[in-house]
């Protein structure tokens, strides 16, 4: 019995032209290394070699083989750059910066949390000073009370000596 081959493609992928062979309408290469992008294919057949690349491609399901082949050519890539960390000097660098956002985040809430208890304080300073005045004749003066009530609780909220009520 007679298998039927597929269709040889005049435009060969990028991985089947450097393997120099003939590319096939199947060829599990030619949805991911088109033949306008060669240096993906060199890039990914020169740290895994294509044959690995190939079986990799056939353990993984379809829908998810384009990432794949996104992360091996990253991969790929900074390996080629750094020999020795590969992509493991970029998630590194990575780690370093979201432990430095970390850290500012905390110092930020911290920070918050401080200027949320001296509100709470002058707001409670505040609460506590009543006008003097109730006619309108008093008015300016009980005015003129309040402000210097506020400016004397403010005042006290941020003198480095203790809080005397
Ligand atoms: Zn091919």
């Amino acid at each position: 019995m007679k298998t039927r081959t597929p269709p040889t493609l005049n435009v060969p992928c990028a991985g089947c032209k450097r393997l120099r062979r003939k590319c096939t309408a199947d060829c599990i290469f030619v949805p991911y290394f088109p033949a306008t992008e060669p240096e993906k294919f060199a890039e990914v057949h020169r740290v895994f070699g294509a044959s690995n690349v190939t079986k990799m491609l056939r353990d993984i399901p379809v829908s998810q083989r384009g990432d794949a082949v996104s992360s091996l050519v990253f991969e790929a890539r900074t390996r080629l750059k750094d020999p020795v960390y590969g992509c493991v000097s970029t998630m590194a660098a990575l780690q370093h910066q979201v432990n430095q956002l970390q850290a500012e985040l905390l110092a930020a809430r911290a920070e918050n949390a401080s200027l949320g208890a001296q509100l709470s304080e002058v707001m409670l300073l505040l609460s506590t000073v009543t006008p003097r005045a109730s006619t309108s004749a008093q008015s300016l003066e009980a005015g003129n009370s309040v402000d210097v009530a506020i400016t004397s609780a403010f005042d006290r909220c941020y003198s480095p000596g203790p809080i005397v009520s």
